[in-house]
């Protein structure tokens, strides 16, 4: 519940207004609620989706009171978010988890999290500075590091990452680490290099390790809106995507893209962020983002 004031405020406000004030259910009200839906950044499919999904309902319920839509489309929507997804792990040895996402989405913050959090879960954590584009970011997943004692493999800034993630693999293999978190750039103005990085990163790993990364996490802003929507889908395509971290949810209207994502590319959210603090990361729990949204 906590950071979703905002888009609270927006989302089912608007849907209210669609609601209250009616008489009946016509298709006055389901034109208004598919537009509410998609200006909230649910996604033209999933708004369609869910207003389908409505009107079957009402049918099949015999509802005529446009003020027990509310209720029906708090069910629907947590529906179409699916289970409680959780992170993949090796069953023996480490497991390599692989993020990536555009500049300034919140990769390194989210990998400082994380890292942060497996570690209090018991878990024997290293990270990998894989995006040796910038030298800021290895600084700061150093800073990262030292906050919560978790050691950074890292080379030199301009150094190729797949030799970093390779290292890194290497001393997860030799010192009996659990997992392994591996930045990556994220230069979106040259796509193809980026994909081209991208996927050496990742046979570098897969070479290493049979069946890793465990997982390909995406980090998306969510103040972004549509964007963040088309980055889920380029990243989709190019690196195997298997979990969204979407953060900034903190603060933005737009938290309805979360609806967005899973609707249009049946990618999993995993995490939340919810601030730039180390403990500001949360497990997405689709009954409880619903809950949070209409109470
Ligand atoms: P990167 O370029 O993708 O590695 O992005 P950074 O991790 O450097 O984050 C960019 C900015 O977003 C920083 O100022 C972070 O503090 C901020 N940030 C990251 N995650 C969150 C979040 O969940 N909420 C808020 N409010 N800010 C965040």
């Amino acid at each position: 519940k906590e950071g979703l004031t905002k888009t609270r405020e927006n989302f089912v406000g608007k849907i209210e207004e669609v609601f209250t004030g009616r008489k009946k259910i016509d298709e006055e009200l389901y034109d208004e609620l598919e537009e509410a839906l998609i200006g909230s950044d649910v996604g033209v499919h999933s708004s369609l989706e869910l207003v389908e999904r409505l009107r079957k309902e009402v049918k099949k319920r015999k509802i005529s009171q446009p003020s027990e839509l509310n209720e029906v489309l708090q069910e629907l929507i947590a529906e179409l978010l699916g289970e409680e997804e959780t992170l993949n792990f090796a069953e023996q040895g480490p497991s390599v988890i692989l993020v990536v996402g555009v500049n300034g989405v919140g990769k390194t913050t989210t990998i400082g999290k994380l890292a942060n959090r497996l570690k209090k879960d018991g878990k024997r954590v290293i990270m990998a500075a894989g995006d040796t584009f910038r030298a800021a970011a290895i600084d700061q997943l150093e800073v990262w590091g030292e906050r919560s004692g978790i050691e950074v493999i890292k080379h030199r800034e301009g150094s190729d990452p797949a030799a970093v993630a390779y290292d890194a693999v290497q001393a997860a293999k030799s010192r009996n680490i659990d997992v392994v978190i591996v930045d990556t750039a994220g230069r979106l103005h040259n796509k193809v290099n980026l994909m081209e990085e991208l996927r050496k990163v990742k046979r570098v790993i897969e070479r290493e390790i049979p069946g890793a990364p465990h997982e390909v996490l995406l980090v998306l802003d969510a103040t972004t809106g549509q964007n963040a929507l088309q980055q889920a889908k380029l990243f989709q395509e190019v690196a195997g995507v298997t979990g969204i971290v979407l953060t900034k949810l903190d603060g933005t209207a737009k938290g309805g893209v979360v609806l967005g994502i899973r609707g249009e590319t049946q990618i999993p959210v995993k995490w939340i962020g919810i601030g730039e603090g180390i403990e500001d990361l949360r497990p997405f729990v689709p009954q409880d983002f619903a809950a949070a949204l209409f109470n």
